[in-house]
């Protein structure tokens, strides 16, 4: 009630501004035609009477009337002076060359005309109608400078409201299929709404998209709204960040406003974090952005399911959101858009290379193995650089050398601006990831792995996936034991291979600790120590225990996590031939599914 109150008033003021903008132009527009119709009248008089037709010039040429004629270069009104008369008279000769040569030559046969040519001014440049509306000119320039401001927050540049229609389709968007699946959901809804409220289901209205710039998340909503043929509106929350204050807000109003007039339709906001970023302090540009957040709430609780409006909105930053835009009935659904993988990158290489001339020797499944953690915006720059490459060689099409040239501009490129894989960092990775997989494989009760990979993801190099449990209620102290020595796979496959570690376990054993401190202190299951909860306790409640218990509890962690990294080393000793095969395996195709993984342990 309050906010909608809000709105009404701001609308209120909003509008009386606009008409007192439109009046005060009109009386200046009005002012301004008096003014130029005066002028003009004016000046119509003096030339009456002033001026003197070519043809009557010529006469008094001759006649021997003229005394003196005073012409400027580039113009063809010239200044003459009758004999006998006052007022000098203007007028205007066609062709101003013939005009001189027609004066010299009576001034050869002893006509007494004094000719003066003054070199052009440069207010003589001006066309003379020029100046005559130049008063006219700035008062309409004002005038539409004033009707544009009253417009402002109708048409600024702010939300192109782009393509009201994209042609764009999910065959444009390669890879992704999991994703498409889930998104073919939110075309059906927009084709269809009836459908879905018929059955009393709560319809999507907000859907955030994550994933890294360049993953493809405008190309997917624009995929959206074009295979569910509806118009694409847009716009992107960085724009908002260096606006006038109360901006903000007005405009996701009006873009809302316009969804609504459109509906069904597809509102896509991009980089929501830069409004949606969580509300802290009071100051400044926060507060700004707090009312554009807050505006952008009550438009999305606002439109009910009579309105078949989607918003999606695109972040990689999903850690900045205000928790608010995630509540149910606004953005609760949620689809991360990955790095594609090497089947990915190979269809999204041969989308893109569908308008260019590659030639035989082009291998683009060998391109995509060369590329790994380069998101699709990035395989789309190689193919265009490679062209470019091309041309510069002069190759008739696209070899394959251009591309490899391409994909060394690029990626040097990349290093300075984010971690890209090298060689090394890989291969550490596929041991690390294989030593994650092997030892857990080998350990009772850990479930099994259900996908290994080495394509980066988030701040992780790469990632072992394990089948999820079932529901339990109770974890034994030996399945905890061997999820210490799983965890610490990684890193002793890392020690035994390569004899170095890497910070690339920090995640591991900050996990590792946690659990073995849990188990000491938490569950109880040090047998040295006894079934005793020390946890959360002030230090004079620990004296109870002793003086050195701090010591002791550290000392059992220490040896739980000992022991299992002990455990982990002397699994892959003796199961070195399948770590190398693993590891070798991830190197060359990134991924391993779970029954590929199998096949390693068969025989
Ligand atoms: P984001 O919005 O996530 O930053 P974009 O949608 O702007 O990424 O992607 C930029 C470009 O990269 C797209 O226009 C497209 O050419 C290319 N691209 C990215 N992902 C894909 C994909 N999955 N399939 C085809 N092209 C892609
Ligand atoms: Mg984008
Ligand atoms: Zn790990």
């Amino acid at each position: 009630m309050s906010k909608n109150n809000k709105n009404n008033k701001e609308n209120k003021k909003e509008k009386q501004t606009r008409l007192w903008a439109l009046l005060i132009s009109l009386i200046i527009l009005l002012v301004a035609l008096i003014g130029l119709s005066v002028y003009l009248m004016q000046n119509k008089e003096k030339e009456d009477e002033n001026t003197l037709a070519y043809t009557d010039l010529i006469k008094e040429i001759s006649a021997g009337n003229i005394e003196k004629i005073e012409m400027q270069t580039g113009s063809t009104t010239v200044k003459v002076k009758v004999r006998n008369e006052e007022e000098e008279k203007t007028a205007i000769v066609p062709n101003t060359e013939s005009f001189i040569t027609l004066v010299q030559s009576k001034v050869e046969e002893g006509n007494e005309i004094e000719l003066i040519q003054k070199p052009r001014s440069f207010i003589s440049q001006i066309p003379s109608f020029i100046i005559s509306f130049l008063p006219t000119a700035i008062m309409l320039a004002l005038f539409i400078m004033l009707f544009k401001m009253q417009g402002l927050g109708e048409k600024g540049k702010v939300y192109d409201e782009t393509e009201r229609k994209t042609k764009i389709t999910f065959d444009d968007v390669a890879g992704l299929d999991e994703e498409k699946e889930e998104m073919k959901e939110i075309v059906d809804f927009l084709k269809k709404p009836e459908k879905y409220t018929k059955m009393g289901a709560r319809v999507p209205k907000g859907v955030l998209l994550y994933g890294k710039p360049g993953t493809g998340k405008t190309l997917i909503a624009k995929a959206i709204a074009g295979e569910a043929d509806v118009p694409f509106i847009s716009m992107s929350g960085s724009e908002f960040i260096e606006m006038f204050a109360g901006l903000g807000a007005s405009r996701v109003r009006k873009l809302f406003e316009k969804a609504r007039k459109l509906a069904p339709c597809i509102v896509f906001i991009d980089e929501i974090d830069a409004i949606g970023s969580r509300r802290t302090s009071n100051s400044g540009a926060e507060t700004e952005n707090n009312q554009t957040l807050n505006q952008l709430l009550v438009e999305m609780d606002g439109f009910g399911s009579e309105e078949t409006i989607i918003v999606l909105a695109a972040t990689n930053r999903p850690e900045m959101l205000d928790k608010a835009l995630l509540r149910p009935g606004r953005f609760d659904r949620r689809i991360t858009i990955p790095t594609p993988d090497l089947k990915g990158r190979l269809e999204i290489l041969k989308i893109h290379s569908k308008d260019k001339r590659l030639a035989e020797d082009v291998n683009l499944e060998s391109i995509a193995e060369d590329t790994a953690g380069f998101t699709g915006a990035e395989l789309e720059n190689i193919l265009n650089e490679a062209a470019i490459v091309a041309t510069k060689n002069k190759h008739e099409d696209i070899e394959n050398e251009d591309i490899e040239e391409a994909v060394k501009k690029v990626t040097v490129g990349l290093e300075k601006r984010e971690r890209k894989y090298s060689e090394k960092d890989k291969r550490l990775t596929a041991y690390h990831e294989a030593g994650h997989a092997v030892v857990s494989r080998y350990l009772p009760t850990q479930t099994n792995v259900k996908e290994i990979s080495i394509i980066p993801r988030g701040v992780a190099g790469g990632y072992t996936m394990y089948k999820s449990d079932e529901d339990k209620y109770y974890i034994s102290k030996t399945e905890m034991e061997e999820k210490l020595v799983a965890l610490l796979g990684g890193r002793a496959a890392e020690k035994l291979v390569l004899n170095d570690i890497s910070t690339g376990a920090s995640n591991d054993i900050e996990v590792a600790t946690k659990i073995a401190r849990d188990m000491v202190t938490k569950y109880g299951m040090s047998d040295k120590l006894g079934p005793i909860d020390f946890q959360g306790k002030e230090p004079y409640e620990m004296q109870m225990f002793g003086e050195d218990i701090g010591d002791k509890i550290g000392l059992e962690v220490k040896e739980l996590i000992n022991t299992a990294y002990n455990r982990a080393i002397s699994l892959l000793q003796e199961h070195r031939d399948k770590l190398d095969a693993i590891a070798e395996e991830l190197l060359k195709h990134e991924k391993i599914n779970e029954e590929k993984f199998e096949e390693f342990f068969k025989e």
